[in-house]
């Protein structure tokens, strides 16, 4: 169902503000790693709105590596998002990470999140196929191009055709940026899907002072889109920091987006 042989035409996805995916136009989603309260989100927000995106980004259910790691607010920090995106006109994605949610994030979100670590979480891929809800598909830390298609195979297979792919980096011997950008896999699987494919360089660098140049690359390899994080106070986040803009890095970004996007 994912492949180019069952169907050629390119699958556009709109949400309920409006924004197309997959369409002519480059999506920019953003907002923080996670939501860390109304306030941050607020002011993350209102920035990144100016900006030019349409699309918050932001964490409640946090996959982090260690146990004692912030975990995110739950579904308090989820009403918390819808909340602030009403307010600036915003869709909302974020992070499904289990199947007991599933029902709040009908309720609540435009585009749900599957991170790496669950992309081959298969009940969970069921479960969010029965929905009508879109679903952005990140790319496992160490999964192969015809895996992650298989995995948007199952939301697929149990109903759901809504799926946005996700290229966020892949796991390799290469320690200096936290994960390496796999820039061809967007070629690739523009080659042999139909499915929107779009790009997070924060995941994938790991370094804010690479996501500006990692952006516009995406742009290049023509992808849908990009996923990146943002926050105001970045020193002090609760997660990745390290990789997020402040918010007048992301202008600049924006603005070299914009520019770029008249020359290809
Ligand atoms: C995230 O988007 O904050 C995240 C945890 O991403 P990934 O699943 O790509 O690691
Ligand atoms: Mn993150």
């Amino acid at each position: 169902l994912a492949s180019k042989a069952f169907k050629k035409e390119p699958t556009i996805i709109t949400l309920k503000n409006g924004v197309v995916i997959g369409g002519d136009d480059f999506v920019v989603m953003s907002g923080p790693c996670s939501v860390e309260s109304e306030e941050q989100l607020r002011i993350i927000a209102k920035a990144v709105k100016d900006s030019g995106s349409n699309v918050l980004r932001g964490g409640v259910f946090k996959p982090r590596t260690s146990p004692y790691a912030f975990q995110g607010l739950g579904i308090e920090g989820l009403k918390m998002m819808r909340k602030v995106a009403d307010e600036f006109g915003m869709a909302i994605i974020t992070e499904l990470m289990g199947t007991e949610h599933i029902d709040e994030f009908v309720k609540y979100v435009d585009i749900i999140q599957l991170g790496a670590r669950n992309m081959q979480n298969f009940d969970l891929l069921k479960a969010v196929g029965k929905t009508n809800i879109p679903v952005l598909l990140k790319r496992g830390l160490s999964a192969t191009i015809e895996e992650w298609l298989m995995s948007a195979e199952y939301i697929m297979a149990s109903g759901n055709d809504q799926v946005i792919l996700c290229e966020r980096g892949i796991r390799t011997f290469e320690k200096y940026t936290r994960n390496t950008l796999d820039i061809s896999a967007v070629l690739a699987v523009r080659e042999l899907s139909h499915l929107p494919v779009i790009v997070d360089p924060s995941h994938a660098a790991g370094k804010w002072e690479m996501i500006e140049s990692l952006s516009l690359a995406s742009l290049a390899v023509e992808a849908d889109g990009i996923i990146v994080e943002v926050h105001h106070d970045p020193e002090n986040a609760l997660s990745d920091g390290a990789q997020s803009l402040k918010p007048h890095k992301f202008e600049h970004m924006m603005d070299r987006l914009e520019k770029a996007s008249t020359v290809f």
